[in-house]
């Protein structure tokens, strides 16, 4: 999915480049292009790929090309992840490494989006989806989860307001053009199923799919569909609804939930609907609070699968608030649990 620049704004460019070699002594080359009068933030900025690529290198496989140069550019994107050479937009550099996700995103690429890529544009997630999940990954590594869970509720608003304004599923056959896809299903819901299917299939199996996926079509182009196969085959599972449902189902779960207490029974009902009209299967995990100094707190871990979901759950103590996905699990959309008499 390289675009090509036109080639003037290149040759001008080299000419104006200030170059650090980060490393050339191991069997990748990394090197750093910038404007000579950033020089010192450019540097800074780049030297970055030190940390990235062994990341990437201990969690899916050798760097897949002999060198890497990060080029500050006058290109148009935030970034672009030509193959061996990665394009950033210019004002990205500030000595501070405000642009680290972007630095992280486009090296990922190098793996998937480069080295292995979607059979056709409909399949796009393949590249972002994998780019925009392994950047969260990293961060979980780098800054914990609290971080990473943080940018993963970002996403979710991201991909609510996209569904609101256009409903369609990441696997979009419809859209002819390369451009319309680049979108919220494309980038973060992608990355959202991805964390999902992490938790369905558990993080060894996941990784190890992952992995088995880049070996499997490096250099070579796959669809959905192959994923999934490969990921089947790791975790032992059928996956037919789980990829069905967030990817060629368009919008995600918009729920509605309730409870009630009986104090008599000391009972709690909670009462879960799905308001979207195509029906979701997946687990939902609540937290209901007694009252402040009490530090009573019961976990309920439900898997929805009807439009109406109610069960009954025996609790000893009044919960007065119910928390929905503390974990930030699940994508979906919805408003605060309500207490009804
Ligand atoms: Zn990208």
């Amino acid at each position: 999915e390289a675009i090509d620049l036109p080639t003037k704004i290149m040759a001008v460019g080299i000419a104006d480049f200030a170059v650090n070699h980060l490393d050339s002594t191991g069997p990748v080359d990394i090197s750093s292009w910038v404007y000579p009068e950033d020089r010192v933030k450019g540097f800074h900025d780049f030297a970055l790929a030190k940390e990235v690529i062994p990341f990437f290198e201990k969690l899916i496989s050798p760097f897949p090309f002999r060198k890497l140069a990060n080029v500050q550019s006058k290109t148009t994107f935030g970034g672009l992840e030509n193959a061996g050479a990665i394009f950033y937009a210019e004002d990205m550099i500030t000595g501070e490494r405000t642009g680290e996700s972007t630095i992280v995103h486009e090296i990922a690429h190098q793996w998937f989006g480069d080295m292995a890529t979607e059979a056709d544009f409909s399949h796009l997630w393949l590249s972002e989806g994998f780019a925009t999940y392994l950047t969260m990954y990293f961060m979980e590594k780098k800054y914990g989860v609290d971080s990473a869970n943080s940018l993963l509720v970002g996403d979710r608003e991201e991909v609510n307001t996209f569904a609101s304004k256009k409903l369609r599923p990441i696997v979009d056959s419809s859209v002819k053009s390369y451009m319309e896809l680049l979108n919220a299903n494309s980038y973060q819901k992608a990355s959202w199923v991805l964390h999902m299917l992490r938790q369905e299939t558990g993080d060894d199996a996941f990784w190890k799919g992952i992995q088995l996926y880049y070996k499997t079509y490096a250099g070579k182009n796959a669809v959905t569909a192959d994923f999934q196969k490969i990921m089947e085959s790791v975790s032992g599972k059928n996956l037919n609804q789980f990829f069905y449902q967030w990817f060629y189902v368009a919008g995600q779960p918009k729920l509605d939930i309730s409870y009630t207490y009986n104090p008599q029974k000391k009972q709690v009902t909670v009462t879960v609907s799905q308001l979207q009209p195509a029906l979701f299967h997946f687990p939902l995990e609540l937290m209901a609070y007694g009252r402040p100094g009490t530090n009573s707190v019961k976990s309920i871990k439900l898997n929805i699968k009807q439009k109406t979901t109610v069960v009954n759950l025996p609790v000893d103590f009044e919960p007065i608030r119910v928390n929905v996905d503390e974990h930030t699990k699940l994508l979906y959309d919805g408003q605060h649990v309500a207490r009804k008499l």
